[in-house]
């Protein structure tokens, strides 16, 4: 996934831009890219994979000079895009996942329409995307069309001569809130981006919404939809604790999880509580304000330098960010039966190999693993799309107890079920915990404080 972050000022935006742009570092790892309009586009995209976005961009950004501009920090693709349209030229960024990018690549070769940010073998989504807005009778009416043909989400930034269009992606599985400041508005997919930066959340887009944000103010171009599905994600493991996504704080969530999961849990010996850091840490702490339980730190992040273990796209890398962020602290270890809250169980590899492991190899006396969400099902369709069906812990369980991949899961899914506290036990067995215990989807949802068809919960249930 991508953080997408704009800015329009009376004055030169690049500051707010720079340190806009570099609040989202923590949702991708591959590129960063801003572009600025003044007199002219500038545009400007480095590899942040090895390095951070503020030292690659540090001195560009001071040589860009506008009132408007947009930035993005990207998991897959290179952007901004530059586009020469029949509206006139444009820059776009956009996060999001289309599931049916190379079905719609062919339907424009077709076309005799050429890409020409192919990499890695692939179509660059946001090219995709610009080209198909550019098909459109105005901008408006070809996001409107791009967001009928896509299968997946698309929330995007287009910097043009009239200001900045921002588009929330129509089933509003990625936020998208607009900010204002004296002389400045700006629009992000972190509230965090705005706090240091003078800006206070004025409104959430709605799902399918179109503003135009300029010098003389914003102008609504689309109306969006009262439903929603955004990503429940966000809260539990994505986003970061200083956000907000649709009015509610991610770190606050977080808080409400552990305390769940506290309230479950009256059957276990606890000396020590503590998190998987960083997405863990809020869930612990939850968790320990409940049980009354001290909240420790037996494992420590070694921040400087280790970005997060999910998102940089090979396993390899992951492993090895795995490997080497975490550092136990033996002294808080040793002896003790330790509650460890995690954000999720996704393939389990990680936190066998790397946190339990470390646990263990300290002297920890008992384990308990405490995920803040149920056991993930499904790959996501819409926007982290790095895992497969077969990875997941869950499925790995399944056919293990099974001898192969049923179709209907529906038992597996229902916490109350045998075949649920089969599948469990296996994970655990796998993972070498001394006990795992599950949230329920019910009180995840309740931490969120959403009602239920707001959210989208496909991970999960497959809805
Ligand atoms: S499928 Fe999962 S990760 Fe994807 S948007 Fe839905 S809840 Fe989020």
């Amino acid at each position: 996934m991508s953080g997408i972050f704009g800015v329009v000022s009376k004055e030169d935006c690049t500051k707010d831009l720079f340190y806009g742009t570099d609040y989202h570092s923590h949702l991708g790892t591959e590129y960063g890219g801003m572009a600025v309009l003044g007199k002219e586009f500038t545009r400007q995209i480095h590899n942040i994979s090895q390095t951070q976005f503020k030292s690659k961009f540090y001195d560009d950004y001071k040589r860009m000079k506008g009132n408007k501009g947009i930035g993005v920090i990207s998991a897959f693709d290179e952007q901004p895009i530059f586009l020469s349209s029949k509206f006139g030229p444009f820059c776009i960024v956009t996060n999001g996942f289309i599931e049916n990018a190379e079905e719609l690549a062919q339907g424009l070769l077709k076309k005799g329409i050429s890409f020409t940010e192919v990499s890695k073998d692939t179509i660059n989504a946001t090219e995709l995307t610009a080209k198909l807005i550019s098909q459109g009778k105005s901008l408006i009416d070809g996001i409107e069309k791009m967001f009928e043909k896509i299968k997946g989400s698309c929330s995007l930034l287009l910097l043009h001569k009239d200001g900045i269009y921002a588009a929330r992606d129509r089933f509003g599985y990625t936020p998208l809130i607009l900010g204002r400041r004296k002389g400045a508005f700006a629009v992000t997919s972190e509230t965090c981006a705005f706090t240091n930066n003078g800006f206070k959340p004025t409104k959430y887009l709605k799902p399918g919404e179109i503003i135009l944000m300029s010098e003389s103010g914003i102008k609504k171009k689309r109306a969006g939809a009262n439903t929603n599905q955004i990503c429940a994600f966000f809260w539990i493991y994505a986003g970061f604790p200083a956000s907000n996504y649709e009015g509610i704080n991610t770190e606050k969530v977080r808080e409400n999880c552990g305390r769940c999961l506290a309230r479950r849990d009256k059957d276990i010996k606890v000396d020590v509580v503590s998190g998987v850091p960083d997405s863990g840490t809020a869930h612990a702490i939850g968790y320990a304000m409940e049980s009354g339980k001290p909240y420790r730190r037996p494992l420590v992040k070694y921040t400087p330098g280790y970005g997060r273990s999910y998102t940089p796209p090979s396993q390899e890398r992951r492993d090895l960010v795995a490997k080497m962020k975490l550092i136990p602290i033996e002294e808080i270890i040793k002896g003790n039966s330790i509650v460890l809250c995690e954000d999720s169980i996704v393939r389990g590899t990680q936190l066998k190999n790397f946190t339990v492991k470390k646990l263990w190899d300290a002297g920890a006396k008992q384990i308990h693993v405490r995920p803040a969400c149920p056991p993930i099902m499904f790959p996501c369709k819409f926007n982290f799309s790095t895992r497969s069906i077969d990875e997941l812990a869950a499925r790995r369980a399944i056919r293990a107890l099974e001898g192969h991949d049923p179709e209907d899961v529906s038992e597996y899914i229902d916490h109350k079920s045998k075949k649920y506290r089969k599948m469990v036990e296996w994970i655990a067995r796998d993972i070498e915990a001394t006990t795992l215990k599950y949230q329920t989807i019910d009180d995840m949802v309740k931490a969120i404080g959403l009602p239920k068809e707001k959210l989208c919960l496909h991970c999960w249930t497959g809805q």
